[in-house]
């Protein structure tokens, strides 16, 4: 059995990103923070599609829960290892930096950016030991281009598209690839009927994005046909760029 852990697998593009995992046969860790009801329902579509998974929650900003979830899970698989990791949970707080509390600064980037370190580092030992690794980071145009009101979480994901860069380059000699992911406005819960009528005139295939051609990308970074994918950051955006 192949495992893949899937942060923030309870809703949106975690869980298209789960649902497309099981079909390639991974058995999907679904991580969430608090929405059991949603992460439940991801782990029946996940059985729906033929493979099997299983719920492990934890807050990615707390690596004491981690470590408990992770070492709980490795003493119940001693033979085995999470070889694939999508790092997806993230929230928005959005304000004008004028404004901006040092609790939404703070939140924001401790989920996106911490939430990375947290759950990335303590499964790099098996995947260097084994020599195969993917791991998949899902941030944004935000963080490549910058966007008015959202400077904590233009910081927060540029800091993964460094990190994650970082990472791949220590990492390619062993065949872990580390990838990035940054969508443009994808229909979930996240996109706001604000954000959809302000951006949307500016999305030249004029329609959001679903999460299914999220999940469709992460599956391609995940195949052997990307075996010499590495450090990269690709866009699903429908061809906005900022
Ligand atoms: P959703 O709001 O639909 O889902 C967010 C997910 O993250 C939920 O599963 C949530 O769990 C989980 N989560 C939030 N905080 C934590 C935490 N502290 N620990 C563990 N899990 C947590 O968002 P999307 O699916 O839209 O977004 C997924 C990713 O894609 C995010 O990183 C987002 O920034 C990025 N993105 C989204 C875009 C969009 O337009 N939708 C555009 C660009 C990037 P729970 O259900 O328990 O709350």
């Amino acid at each position: 059995m192949k495992y893949a852990l899937v942060t923030g697998g309870s809703r949106g593009i975690g869980r298209a990103v789960s649902c497309k995992l099981a079909e390639m046969g991974y058995f999907i860790l679904i991580n969430y923070q608090s929405n059991d009801a949603e992460a439940e329902k991801t782990l029946q579509l996940v059985q729906e599609k033929g493979s099997n998974g299983e719920i492990m929650k934890f807050d990615v900003t707390d690596p004491a829960a981690i470590a408990l979830a992770l070492n709980n899970w490795a003493s119940q698989h001693p033979d085995e290892y999470i070889e694939v990791l999508i790092n997806n949970a993230g929230i928005r707080k959005d304000n004008l930096m004028l404004w901006m509390t040092g609790e939404e600064w703070s939140k924001v980037l401790d989920i996106s950016l911490n939430g990375f370190f947290n759950v990335t580092q303590p499964l790099l030992k098996n995947m260097l030991v084994k020599r195969y690794g993917r791991i998949v980071n899902i941030v944004s145009l935000s963080g490549i281009q910058g966007m008015p009101g959202q400077a904590n979480y233009s910081a927060a994901k540029a800091g993964v598209i460094g990190a994650a860069k970082a990472l791949a380059a220590e990492l390619a000699s062993r065949s872990i690839t580390v990838n990035v992911i940054a969508p443009g406005l994808i229909d979930t819960a996240m996109a706001s009927a604000e954000d959809r009528e302000r951006i949307l005139p500016y999305i030249p295939m004029r329609r959001l994005g679903s999460p299914d051609e999220v999940a469709a990308v992460a599956a391609f970074l995940l195949s052997d046909d990307a075996a010499y994918v590495t450090r990269a950051v690709i866009p699903v955006s429908g061809g906005l760029i900022g």
